[in-house]
Parts: C-alpha cells; structure tokens; sequence
C-alpha cells in the first residue's frame, strides 16, 4: 500500500513527496507525516483491540455452548464460519490423519421446490442449454448448502472431520407444480488428528 499523508487542513490525502496540499495548497512537512502516521497506528491499536476482544467473546460462547450443547445464541453465519474447517470426505478415512473417536451419525436437509425448475425452464427456454445450467446452479447451491449444514452439525457435535458422507435426492411430496425435493447429506462425525 502506498503511504499517503492527510492534510490537517483540509483532511484529503497526499503524496508523501509532495510539499504541498493537492487541494488546499497548505504546505506538508514532516510533523504532519508523522502526526499522520501515529494516528494510523493509533486507530489500527484500536481495531486489533476490538477484534481481540470479539475474538474472546466468541471464545466465552463457544466453550459455553460447547459445555451446554446449546448453540441457539449463534447465528448461521457465525456457525458456518466456526465449522468452515471441518472436513467432509466421501472415503471412509482421510489422507495423513488417524481417526481417533467416532462420535455418532450425522445427517443434514435441505427442502426445495420442484417448481424452482419450472419457472427456471420459462424463462430460459430459448437459451440452448442453458437449461440445464440454470438447472444445475440449483443444485450446485442446495448442495452448498447441505454440506454447510454438515459441517456445522458435525461441529456440534464435537467433530473436527465427517467420513463417509453421503448425499441423497428425495422427493418428499407428490410431484407436479409444487413437489418437494429434499437433499439429504449423512456420514459420520469423527474427531481425527494428523499422523
Ligand atoms: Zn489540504
């Protein structure tokens, strides 16, 4: 990043060869850079203090939930945030890592309407194959999605990895314009380590 001085007069940033302001054309010396640079570590001090204190507020509410298995006070966000690093293998072992503690079997679901293809199809019918394509980002998000929703149950439960996972199409309802289709992900929540 370029290293830029603010002009105490007038608050835009400048060059820090230039003498003068850019636009108000008050001269800018060498105190000005440095008031300038203390104000920026100034102001980065207090965004790492902030993010250290989040950070162990997030702590407090992890151990609690971890200690309660209540984890109703997180947010989804913040749940697929925690559990990004869990890892989902459709093996029933993972490279480099011994499996140490099978916890128990996990599943997810995600439910969506047959008629999202419908309208899909209305609307792109004139676009050679892109049908399809439509059709597939559906499916690539309800995928997303299910994974997502395993990860954070696997996290949960106090796993740092799922094996065996399976991914199964269901429809739940009667088909015609507002069947139902249900994604179901399972495997096994497991807690391993590296060799
Ligand atoms: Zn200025």
């Amino acid at each position: 990043m370029i290293e830029k001085v603010e002009c105490p007069k007038c608050g835009c940033f400048n060059k820090v060869t230039d003498n003068f302001c850019w636009k108000c054309k008050r001269p800018i010396d060498s105190e000005d850079l440095e008031r300038h640079r203390e104000k920026v570590s100034r102001e980065k001090a207090k965004r790492d203090n902030e993010l250290r204190i989040q950070e162990s507020e997030l702590q407090n509410r992890l151990e609690m939930a971890k200690d309660s298995g209540d984890w109703s006070c997180f947010s989804k966000e913040e749940l697929s945030k925690i559990s990004e690093s869990v890892i989902l293998t459709t093996s029933f072992q993972i490279s480099k890592m011994d499996i140490i503690k099978e916890i128990e079997i996990i599943t997810s679901e995600v439910v969506y309407g047959v008629n999202v293809f419908k309208d899909v199809m209305v609307q792109v019918r004139d676009i050679f194959g892109g049908k399809s394509e439509t059709m597939k980002k559906v499916l690539r998000d309800a995928r997303k999605e299910v994974l997502e929703q395993l990860k954070i149950e696997a996290y949960c439960a106090g796993a740092n990895a799922v094996i065996c996972v399976d991914l199964d199409y269901q429809e739940i309802t009667g088909s015609g314009k507002n069947g139902l289709m249900m994604l179901v992900a399972s495997g096994t929540a497991v807690v391993a380590s590296p060799q």
